[in-house]
């Protein structure tokens, strides 16, 4: 009877709503489809304003609910990370001037990849701001291609893997991240609060998407290695508070949700390994997959 109850509570586990299995990530098998959708949200999600919000420090949230943007500010100005769709710009700027501040206030744009859904409004925001527009050396090709209504995509500065940013007694350091684009960017930093610095770590992205080819990938013959130099990266940095290119990646509205508490909720080490957990295990399972079909 006893186990026949056990059961019937696993199966209602296994049964639970998606949100159930974000509080205990590693339980979850994930599909690659999944995680994406988890990750990308639906197309209202994307276009649509999260309430802008501190993180941590002089971090601040000003993406969409599925398209995370931030704010760093500094004394001399902010730096953007992540310009998001061009149709998103004004939904970004909107944000910022809610926080009080004009769109010349920001003075640096950076951004997790060459995607558009991080990275395409880049010409529409330096436009805008007058901003400096910087971008990492593997990601310039597949940027230059990035051109929405023709605009030339601008590259003020070309950084290359453990260059810094700095602004205002600000430093970030961008650390290449390949796999999921040539030039994947993964930002660090330093974040204090009361007292006390905090290592931030802003995940470019490790995700496969669907369709990305890890087997006899002719375009990028090394991706797979890629992908498992990025996993080693990211694995090697001092993380507090884990950060990325889609909020999802770091339960930013459960978050968000008891903002306020103490500690700071968005101090997260567990959860940072979590998710590097969860992306490297669908990272894998699809390169098996790939491997076995590719042999048949
Ligand atoms: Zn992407």
């Amino acid at each position: 009877m006893y186990g026949r109850i056990a059961l019937i509570v696993l199966a209602g586990c296994l049964a639970a709503p998606a949100w159930a299995s974000v509080q205990e990530p590693t339980r979850r098998q994930w599909t690659l489809e999944a995680l994406f959708r988890r990750n990308v949200g639906t197309r209202e999600q994307q276009t649509t304003a999260f309430p802008p919000h501190k993180v941590i420090g002089n971090i601040w949230y000003i993406g969409t609910e599925s398209l995370a943007s931030f704010l760093i500010m500094t004394p001399d100005g902010h730096i953007l990370i992540n310009s998001s769709y061009e149709a998103n710009v004004p939904v970004l700027l909107a944000s910022v001037a809610k926080l009080g501040f004009k769109p010349g206030d920001i003075k640096i744009v950076l951004g997790s990849h060459a995607h558009g859904d991080h990275m395409e409004g880049d010409a529409e925001m330096k436009r805008l701001t007058n901003a400096q527009v910087m971008a990492m050396q593997e990601d310039v090709p597949a940027l230059e291609r990035m051109r929405p209504g023709g605009k030339p995509h601008p590259i003020d500065r070309v950084l290359r893997d453990g260059d810094t940013v700095t602004l205002g007694g600000t430093t970030l350091i961008a650390r290449l991240t390949p796999g999921h684009t040539k030039g994947n960017t993964t930002w660090t930093m330093k974040a204090v609060e009361g007292g006390r610095a905090y290592d931030v770590v802003i995940i470019g992205s490790a995700g496969v998407n669907p369709g990305f080819v890890l087997v006899g990938n002719k375009d990028n013959p090394q991706i797979a290695d890629e992908y498992k130099q990025t996993f080693r990266v990211l694995r090697s940095l001092p993380c507090d508070v884990p950060l990325a290119s889609h909020p999802a990646m770091y339960n930013m509205a459960e978050k968000y949700r008891i903002f306020g508490t103490n500690p700071n909720p968005f101090i997260d080490q567990a959860g940072y390994k979590a998710e590097l957990d969860i992306v490297e295990q669908v990272f894998f399972q699809t390169l098996e997959a790939q491997q076995k079909a590719a042999t048949k």
